[in-house]
Parts: C-alpha cells; sequence; structure tokens
C-alpha cells in the first residue's frame, strides 16, 4: 500500500482520546491541589485564629498574676486564676514550681481564676486583650500538640479578634469620681460582655467535636518567671460549615465537568471506532473492503510469524455480473455478491484474508505450501462459486499472485520488511486480465513472463512515436508468385522496426501492441505511404511492378471515411490504384459488418483491390464471405503447418480454393514452405503462393533485384 496512503489510515485510527484523560486527569490533579491548599489555608487560619482567642486569655491571665505580685498580693490572685477552670503552672528560670494547678499538670490541687480581662490606658480602659511576643505553644502530656511559633499568628487576625472583642463592648469611659468599687464592677460587667460575645464567635465549647490540647507559656515578671496554662483549640462542626458546603458545592460541580468529559471521551472513542470501521467496511457485504484488505494484509505479512509462511494474493472476479444486474437489477446482484462473499468467508482459513474490493472484485490472501495445490484449491473455491445459484451458470476468474518467502543474500528467511501488498494485487489482477477475452472460469497466475511482458509493452509504447517520427520502421517486402508459371504475381508489404538499442524487432512484437492502444492506425498510414511512394518510384524508373498488399488493422475501420484517407494517401504518392491492394483480417469482419462492407465497396469503386487475410485462422464466417465483395482469399499459414491430417487437410484446401472461384476471388495460400505443397497448389488452381519456399520477407533493394529478374 502505498506510504502515503497507509499514512492516511494510520492517522484516521489513531485514538486521540488519551489526551483528553491526560488533561482531564491533570485539570483534576490541579484542582485537587489548589483545594488542598485552600484547605490547609483555612485550617491554618482556623486554627491560628482558635490559638490566638487562647493566647490572648493565658496572656491575660499571666498580666493579672504579674499584676499582683507587683502589688504584693498574689496569694490573692491564685484562687482568681484557679476560677478561669484552666490547667497552669507558675516557674521560676530554675524551673522550680511556684504555684500549680489541675490535674494536666503537676499537681492535684485545683484554684479558682478571676475572669477579669482589661487594660488600663490612661483614663480610659480598653475592653480586650494585650500581646506580648513571648508566647509559645507545648506539647501536652498526652502528646496532642499544635506548634504554633509566636511569630507565625497573623498580626491581622489578632487585630481581628480585637474588632470582636471591641465591637460587642467597645471602649468605655470611667469617670474619674466613681469609687474603685464601682470601677471594679463597671469593668467586670464589661468583661462579662466581652467575654460573651468573644464566646458566641468563637464558639462554644461544650460543642465542640474536637478538642486539640496544647500548652501556653507567658514570660512575666521581667522573665524571672514563667506562667504556663493549658489552652485547648475547640472545633465544632458549625465551624466547617461554610467550608464543607463550599467544598461540597465545588465536588459537586466536579463531579458534574468530570461526568460530561468521560461522556465527551467515551462519545470520541465511540465515533472514532465508527469512523475506522466506515473506513474499513464494505457497504455491499458488509463485510471488508479492499481498503482493509491492503492495511492490514500489509501488516500482517510484514509480521515475523509470517515470515516462514507462503503466501497468495488473489484477485477474483464474478464474471458477467454487469450482465447478471442488467437482466435482474442492481439489488438482486448486490445479494448475489453478498452470497460469493459468504461462500468464500466459508472457504478460507482462519489467518487467511478476504475483502470485496468493488463490483464484481473481491481480494483473497491465502496461505500455501505448494503451487500446484494451491492452484487446485483456487479451482475447487470457483467449482464452489459457480454453484452459488443452481438456476444460473455463473462463471469465476482468479488471478493469482504468489508472496514468496523473503531471504537475504546468504539465504536466510527474513521478514517482509519493505512489503507492499497494493503492488502484488495488481499483479494478481493483471494476471486475472490476461483472461479477460473470455467469460470462462479460469486462474492465471502472475510470473516472470507477464512482468516481461509488461515492460516490454511499456517500451513499446514509449517509444512508438519517436520510432515513427524518426522512421525506425522499414518496410519488408514478400513476393507473391504464381505456383504454376513461377513468376512474380504480388507482394506484401510487411513491417519491421529497427531500433538501436532493441535490435530488429519483427512485428509479432509490436502490432499487437498497437492494436491495443490505437496506434496501428498510425502505423498502416506509414506503410501506406512508404509503399505508395515506392510503387510509384519503380513505376517510374520503369520496373515491372506487381500489387503490394498493405495490411489494414481492424481497429482502423471503425473510421468511416478509412476508404477515402487511402485514395487520398496513394493520390498524394501518385500511384495508379491497382498496383495497391489491401488485406482486411479476418477478425475486422466481427466488427460493425455494415460499416465494413460500405468499405470495402468504396475501396473497389476506387479501383484497390480487397483481400481478407489469414481465412480459416480463427473465427472463419463463410457468411462474411457471402456478404463481402473481396478480391483475393488468402488461405491462413496454419493450413501448410506440420503434419496435414491426411486427404482432410487437402479436402479442405481444394474446396476452399473451389469456393473461392465460384465467388469469383483469387486465392493466395501463405506460409507455403516445402515444394509438394506447391505443387499440390498449383494443381487445385490456387492463383498465388506467399510463402519461405519462395521467398521471405526482405528488404525494399532485394524485393527490387526480385522484380528486376522477372
Ligand atoms: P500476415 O499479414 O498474415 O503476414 C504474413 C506473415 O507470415 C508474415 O509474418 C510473414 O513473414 C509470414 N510468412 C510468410 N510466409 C511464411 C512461411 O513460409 N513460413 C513462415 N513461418 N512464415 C511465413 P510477419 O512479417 O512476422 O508478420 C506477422 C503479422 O504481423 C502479419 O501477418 C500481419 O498480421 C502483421 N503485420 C505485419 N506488418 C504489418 C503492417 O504493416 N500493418 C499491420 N496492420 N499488420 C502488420
Ligand atoms: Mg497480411
Ligand atoms: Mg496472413
Amino acid at each position: 500500500m502505498a506510504k502515503k496512503n497507509s499514512k492516511k489510515i494510520r492517522k484516521i485510527k489513531k485514538n486521540r482520546s488519551w489526551i483528553s484523560i491526560i488533561i482531564l486527569i491533570l485539570i483534576y490533579s490541579l484542582i485537587g491541589f489548589l483545594l488542598f491548599i485552600f484547605a490547609c489555608m483555612m485550617i491554618s487560619v482556623f486554627v491560628q485564629n482558635k490559638a490566638n482567642s487562647e493566647y490572648d486569655s493565658v496572656r491575660y491571665l499571666a498580666h493579672l498574676y504579674e499584676r499582683s505580685v507587683k502589688e504584693g498580693k498574689q496569694e490573692d490572685v491564685y484562687s482568681q486564676l484557679t476560677d478561669s477552670g484552666r490547667a497552669f503552672l507558675i516557674r521560676d528560670t530554675d524551673g522550680n514550681v511556684i504555684y500549680q494547678q489541675g490535674t494536666a499538670t503537676l499537681g492535684d490541687q485545683k484554684y479558682k481564676l478571676a475572669t477579669d480581662m482589661f487594660v488600663e490606658n490612661g483614663d480610659d480602659i480598653d475592653i480586650g486583650l494585650n500581646y506580648s511576643d513571648d508566647m509559645y505553644l507545648y506539647e501536652d502530656s498526652q502528646d496532642d500538640y499544635i506548634d504554633v511559633e509566636d511569630g507565625t499568628i497573623e498580626p491581622d487576625f489578632r487585630a481581628l479578634f480585637d474588632i470582636i472583642t471591641m465591637s460587642s463592648v467597645g471602649k468605655i469611659e470611667i469617670d474619674d469620681n466613681v469609687s474603685e468599687e464601682e470601677k471594679a464592677r463597671i469593668v467586670k460587667e464589661s468583661i462579662n460582655e466581652a467575654e460573651k460575645s468573644t464566646r458566641g464567635i468563637m464558639g462554644d465549647n461544650t460543642r465542640s467535636t474536637l478538642r486539640l490540647p496544647f500548652w501556653v507559656s507567658v514570660s512575666v515578671n521581667e522573665g524571672k518567671e514563667e506562667f504556663i496554662a493549658k489552652s485547648y483549640i475547640n472545633f465544632a462542626m458549625q465551624d466547617f460549615a461554610v467550608f464543607t458546603i463550599f467544598l461540597a458545592a465545588v465536588g459537586i460541580l466536579g463531579t458534574v465537568l468530570f461526568i460530561t468529559m468521560i461522556i465527551n471521551i467515551i462519545i470520541n472513542i465511540v465515533s472514532q471506532r465508527r469512523v475506522v470501521k466506515l473506513l474499513f467496511t464494505d457497504m455491499v457485504t458488509n463485510g471488508h473492503n479492499k481498503t482493509w484488505f491492503l492495511y492490514r494484509g500489509e501488516q500482517y505479512l510484514r509480521k515475523w510469524k509470517t515470515a516462514r509462511n507462503n503466501y497468495a494474493v488473489v484477485n477474483l472476479v464474478f464474471m458477467k455480473y454487469r450482465t447478471y444486474c442488467m437482466c435482474h437489477s442492481v439489488e438482486q446482484g448486490q445479494i448475489l455478491l453478498k452470497k460469493v462473499y459468504a461462500v468464500l468467508g466459508k472457504e478460507l482459513d482462519k489467518k487467511e484474508m478476504l475483502a470485496h474490493e468493488m463490483d464484481s472484485n473481491y481480494a483473497l490472501l491465502l496461505k500455501y505450501d505448494d503451487i500446484d495445490r494451491l492452484k487446485m484449491r483456487v479451482q475447487s473455491i470457483i467449482l464452489q462459486l459457480e454453484k452459488v445459484d443452481l438456476e444460473h451458470a455463473f462463471s469465476f476468474q482468479a488471478g493469482v499472485a504468489p508472496v514468496g518467502i523473503a531471504k537475504n543474500e546468504s539465504g536466510k528467511i527474513i521478514r517482509r520488511k519493505d512489503f507492499d501488498l497494493e503492488v502484488i494485487y495488481n499483479n494478481a489482477c493483471t494476471a486475472r486480465e490476461t483472461m479477460s477475452s473470455s467469460d470462462e472460469s479460469g486462474v492465471a497466475f502472475f510470473d516472470d513472463k507477464l512482468v516481461e511482458d509488461q515492460r516490454w509493452e511499456d517500451t513499446v509504447t514509449e517509444r512508438q512515436r519517436f520510432a515513427l517520427e524518426h522512421e525506425e520502421f522499414i518496410v519488408y517486402y514478400q513476393p507473391k508468385y504464381d505456383p504454376g508459371t513461377d513468376k512474380l504475381r504480388g507482394a506484401e508489404a510487411l513491417i519491421r522496426w529497427q531500433n538501436e538499442d532493441m535490435g530488429f524487432v519483427p512485428p509479432g512484437r509490436f502490432i499487437p501492441i498497437f492494436e491495443k492502444n490505437g496506434f496501428i492506425t498510425e502505423i498502416d498510414h506509414y506503410m501506406l505511404e512508404h509503399v505508395a511512394k515506392d510503387q510509384k518510384a519503380w513505376l517510374d524508373k520503369g520496373y515491372k511492378c506487381v500489387p503490394v498488399s498493405v495490411n489494414i488493422s481492424r481497429a482502423h475501420f471503425i473510421e468511416s471515411d478509412l476508404a477515402e484517407q487511402i485514395r487520398d494517401i496513394v493520390d498524394k504518392a501518385g500511384t495508379p490504384h491497382e498496383y495497391i491492394e489491401l488485406e482486411l483480417t479476418e477478425s475486422a469482419f466481427f466488427d460493425d459488418k455494415n460499416a465494413l462492407i460500405t468499405t470495402i465497396k468504396k475501396l473497389k469503386e476506387y479501383g484497390f483491390t480487397v483481400s481478407m487475410d489469414d481465412f480459416g485462422s480463427g473465427y472463419s464466417s463463410l457468411n462474411s464471405l457471402k456478404d463481402m465483395p473481396l478480391d483475393v482469399l488468402k488461405l491462413d499459414a496454419e493450413f501448410f503447418r506440420g503434419k496435414a491430417e491426411g486427404d482432410r487437410g487437402e479436402i479442405v484446401i481444394t474446396e476452399a480454393i473451389k469456393l473461392a472461384k465460384s465467388l469469383n476471388m483469387r486465392t493466395v495460400a501463405e506460409g507455403v514452405e516445402v515444394k509438394e505443397q506447391v505443387d499440390f497448389l498449383a494443381k487445385q488452381g490456387c492463383d498465388m503462393i506467399q510463402g519461405y519456399y519462395y521467398a521471405k520477407p526482405m528488404p525494399k533493394d532485394d524485393y527490387v533485384e526480385r522484380m528486376k529478374a522477372e
């Protein structure tokens, strides 16, 4: 198969869905990664927020303690600190515990801790929390920890916490005249308010779903002591609500998108498969088509596993399929094609291939061991096919092109790497075409001779025009003698091709090709022109000229003005018409009979002699003798070849001569080589003999000598 075509097929077959799948995976990985980052950020912010709140509370307790120490009232503050409900401890720089509270710390004693929170700021008291930069979170005894260094707590978030706190209580102004007790009461109330609002925003511990404990250490009394309190980060369901809703929405959207994309990919895969199927499916038989055959077959034969086997490519043709369609219908014809396909399918082995090419052509790939057995197999397949419809007599022709085992220079079996199945299939078709002149069933093999023939045909076709223009075609003359008197009575002009490369080429090697490609009409003109010129020249020189016959191909007779063309050519040379005879091959009489009769009549009117060449060679029809007003009957050389079958051969010749005479026709016997034949023909009254006995076809000069000798 042509590389370009197989490339096209590979392109169509290529499944690009994996690109979509990779893109899908990439998109989803990216979305997942972004969501993960987002979730981490959310959790981090959330934890920092919570930790911040705890940190501020502990800072406040530490501040209370610090103030009480400054005021010398630390014994009073212990009960306040215990009231806070936190486990805590106070220790000095040497690690000695000054005071401790809570089971999770060092001792089991419990103290109450005041919940007052305030910061004095000049005359005003700001309700809120104060910070210090020396706070750390510690691992507790159960290894639950959150390791948040002080520096990582976002200042913004602290500010947010402040705003929350302040927004609910705000800055309060206390009159200077107010007593200390009243001042303390106002502050306490405000603190309570702040606490409430803070708890409301930061969540209620009792509804926590998750508690993460950690320890907060605050340096107090100018770094001489350390206030350490246990804190918790409480997570409640509602803390995650927005995030969960967001995640759910993203999840639903993502799933919908994912399903859509998957459906899209599946649709793509399915439609791509359909296209491939369509590319390889034959519409008539629903089986495989030629494209499939060439593409798959080539791939198959290139494989290692097939390298050791012989294969044969077959072009099988259902003869007269079109006639069947014409008499019945195209639909019926196609049903028949389907049946043939089914029969062929049954005849094949698993590793063999079958395709319906087009119309009545089928392509097969068969495996074989022995070429004779292969031939028998193909013949038996044809026998099976002939019975495809018992009401009709069908015929099938098969052209077979064997695919041999490939070997390298050292005789080792190699893979058929550069194998082109299309070329082999074409060879099978060429082999089949050698039988195309008949409609009978048959099998023809493609061999080297066929290749040679084909090459020769190409060479001839390629060079024909050049040869004509450069007068490479030479006229030979073969004299015709009277067997009674041995006198020269006529001659036949026979073409020869003299070429520098090809040498001397006899007409049998190129005339059939010219007949096929239509160049024969030009050759006939060429010959007629040369003969007419020669005759004119010889007449002018005073030679004793005799009529010379020129062969006119059957292909020429489709031209309605053929007689006029001949007349004009001869007239152009100035040759009297009686010196020109025209030979028509017998097969020409099977074409348009009426046109032929008209042309013959016209030629005779113009004064030319017309003869029927090769009478008795193939499709003799006595009828044509009846209808055609011919002057000469040329008995085919076959009558005189080989051993004459006793009297029977002689009887036929004798009767043919008699018949011609009765029809007022002269007779010429062709191919006469021996004296006995000459004597016999003379006795029977044959007018002329053209044969090697008298003379072979000869060049012009030799023929002139013969004329002169007369
Ligand atoms: P044809 O027209 O029947 O020519 C007679 C052929 O028989 C010639 O072959 C001639 O050489 C051969 N022949 C004659 N006597 C004998 C004999 O005693 N023994 C044998 N073995 N052969 C003999 P040639 O020249 O090879 O021509 C073959 C055919 O080619 C001719 O058959 C004719 O059909 C065709 N042909 C030749 N020249 C022309 C031409 O100029 N135009 C056309 N259209 N066809 C031509
Ligand atoms: Mg002839
Ligand atoms: Mg002849």
